[in-house]
C-alpha cells in the first residue's frame, strides 16, 4: 500500500482537513486534544470526526464524566477500513465515468446557444431550440470523451496502486 496515493485519494474524496485530523489519530485521542494539537476549534474537529465516522474511517469510545454528566469521546482510526474506503471511492467514480463515456460515445447530441440535447429531443422541435430559437448543431464531443478517457485511466492507475 502506497501511503502517498491513499492520502491523495482521501484528500480528493474528503478534504485536506479531514486527512489532517485522521493523521493525528495514530493513537487514540480525545477530540479536544486533536483540536489543541492542530490549533483548530473543537467544534470544527468534531464535525470532521463525525464525517470520518460516517465513512467508517474512525470509531470512538464514549465515557460519561460522573461529576459533570458530560460525555467524552476517545477517537481511534480504523486502519483496516482505509484501503476499502479508497478502493470503494475509486470504483464508484470509475463506474460513473464509464457510464458517461458510454453515453457520450453512443449518443449523438445537439447544441444551441443555451443547452445540449440528445437527438430524440432535437428532432421533436425540428432541430430548433424552443428557448433561444437557434438551430441545433451536431455537437462535437470528442474533447469531452478525451477528458473522460484520461480521467478513467488516472483512476484506474490509482486503483492498481492501492
Ligand atoms: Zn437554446
Amino acid at each position: 500500500m502506497k501511503s502517498g496515493i491513499i492520502r491523495d485519494v482521501l484528500v480528493e474524496s474528503l478534504s485536506e482537513s479531514h486527512v489532517t485530523v485522521l493523521e493525528r489519530l495514530s493513537d487514540p485521542k480525545y477530540d479536544e486534544d486533536v483540536a489543541g494539537e492542530l490549533k483548530m476549534k473543537a467544534t470544527v474537529v468534531r464535525t470532521l470526526l463525525n464525517d470520518l465516522h460516517e465513512n467508517s474511517l474512525v470509531e470512538y469510545q464514549r465515557t460519561k464524566n460522573k461529576k459533570t454528566g458530560w460525555y467524552t469521546y476517545l477517537w481511534v482510526r480504523r486502519e483496516d477500513k482505509i484501503k476499502d474506503y479508497v478502493q470503494g471511492y475509486l470504483k464508484t467514480h470509475l463506474l460513473e465515468l464509464n457510464s458517461r463515456l458510454e453515453d457520450e460515445t453512443k449518443n449523438v447530441t445537439f447544441q444551441c446557444n443555451c443547452t445540449r440535447v440528445p437527438y430524440n429531443v432535437a428532432i421533436e422541435t425540428n432541430f430548433v431550440c424552443p428557448s433561444c430559437k437557434k438551430e441545433y448543431a451536431e455537437c462535437d464531443n470528442s474533447e469531452i470523451i478525451d477528458e473522460i478517457v484520461s480521467e478513467v485511466s488516472r483512476l484506474d492507475s490509482l486503483l492498481e496502486q492501492t
